[in-house]
């Protein structure tokens, strides 16, 4: 069987959302495909993809990320109040912010409201799923740390 490349898979879900596949734009989703559990920001894109691409600029990538958001290819991540962070899996699933290291962790439990489209007769337009805390790493050093002092 033949197998298609990633770059062929990539270009496919752009046609596939009514996206011409243009050079930048399939730079920018390889990114996002490399990366899916990074959740970047326009300027993390940006600041990797120039170095080799020199025409890339920080409008290109924000003005392609809107197309993606437009046609449901990434969804939006705005659990650190500061900043849009982008997400590539949009299936609905849960995030979770350390406080201390700012990782952005997947969290795939299942949630009882998920689908809804109403809840108490209100409609649901947008359902943020947001936990923050400190990671498991963190925590982690934190308790060596503290047994070294020791
Ligand atoms: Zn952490
Ligand atoms: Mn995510």
């Amino acid at each position: 069987m033949k197998t298609i490349s990633d770059m062929e898979r990539l270009k496919n879900t752009l046609k596939e959302k009514g996206l011409k596949p243009t050079y930048q734009r399939l730079k920018i989703l390889e990114y996002l495909d490399k990366h899916e559990n990074s959740h970047p920001t326009v300027e993390m894109i940006y600041k990797t993809l120039s170095k080799n691409i020199p025409t890339m600029s920080m409008t290109t990538v924000y003005n392609t990320l809107s197309a993606f958001l437009k046609k449901g290819l990434v969804s939006k991540v705005t659990i650190t109040e500061t900043e849009v962070r982008y997400d590539f899996v949009t299936m609905p699933h849960h995030h979770f912010l350390c406080k201390k290291c700012g990782k952005i962790i997947d969290i795939n439990i299942k949630c009882p409201i998920v689908n809804r489209k109403q809840i108490y007769g209100h409609r649901i337009d947008e359902f943020h799923r947001y936990i923050k805390g400190i990671c498991k790493d963190c925590l982690k050093n934190e308790k060596n740390k503290r047994t070294d002092d020791k």
